[in-house]
């Protein structure tokens, strides 16, 4: 059949090396949009310039630290949806299909940890982690303070690094802040020896990470997007699946067992 289902099962079954690119729209049926969307939510109150810029941080760390360990409390009370099960799943369906070993990394843009609670064994964040705090002074990574963080706080002392006393500061990228070097360097790398990628729930006009799937399309590869809407990506895709995450992906395994 010519469905862009049946299109992306094919080259999926001719893949090695598979890389996922996955976005916001990635977390959304987990529940972590709607927080935002709650009028009450911390979120309501975010201001882009006190919340996720470095000036931010100088000026009150408390207020920002605080505000991030909400953000952590909220991903800690969400699970990992039936396309990050299915995403973790992929690899070994494949294998099994086939016998030979097939590999899938997940490049993700979202800082919560659901690719990695659905079992995902390699995942690359572009864009950091609200699980990786690291020193502000040695940028070392550091440890949380035990317990569950507190979502009702409005200011909260970062833990101190246990290396050099100095402040942990959230493990994501601000705005005026380069992506981290390493894990686009692994990233790219992963773009150029893959099959196939598949781009899920990102709306593709955030940059420098948007240039992954396009160097995929310049380099030959099959790329295909997972997308209620076709994203800004579009035109690079070999197929644009228009559905979500949560009920594409599950399907798409499906497919994969019986085609
Ligand atoms: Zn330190």
């Amino acid at each position: 059949m010519n469905t862009p289902q049946h299109t992306l099962a094919a080259a999926l079954h001719q893949a090695r090396r598979i890389v996922v690119f996955t976005g916001a729209g990635m977390s959304a049926e987990s529940g972590i949009a709607t927080f935002r969307d709650k009028p009450d939510s911390l979120w309501a109150q975010f201001n882009t310039r006190q919340m996720a810029t470095p000036q931010g941080w100088r000026e009150n760390k408390q207020r920002v630290w605080a505000w991030y360990e909400g953000r952590r409390g909220a991903v800690m009370a969400t699970q990992p949806n039936a396309g990050h099960a299915a995403i973790a799943q992929l690899a070994g369906t494949l294998q099994r299909l086939h016998g030979h070993e097939v590999q899938v990394d997940v490049v993700t843009q979202n800082v919560d940890n659901l690719h990695e609670r659905a079992g995902s064994a390699s995942v690359i964040h572009l864009h950091g982690s609200l699980f990786a705090p690291r020193c502000m002074a040695c940028h070392r990574p550091g440890e949380f303070a035990p317990g569950e963080p507190d979502a009702s706080l409005t200011e909260l002392d970062p833990p101190r690094c246990q290396h050099c006393l100095g402040y942990l500061r959230p493990g994501v990228v601000w705005f005026g802040e380069d992506m981290p070097q390493d894990a686009f360097r692994q990233a790219e790398d992963l773009v150029d020896t893959c099959d196939a990628m598949l781009v899920v729930g990102t709306s593709g006009v955030v940059w420098p990470a948007a240039e992954l799937p396009i160097s995929a399309h310049n380099l030959g590869k099959f790329v295909a997007e997972i997308n209620p809407t076709p994203s800004e990506l579009a035109k690079y895709m070999r197929v644009q699946w228009p559905t979500s995450a949560a009920q594409g992906l599950p399907q798409l395994l499906n497919l994969l067992g019986t085609a």
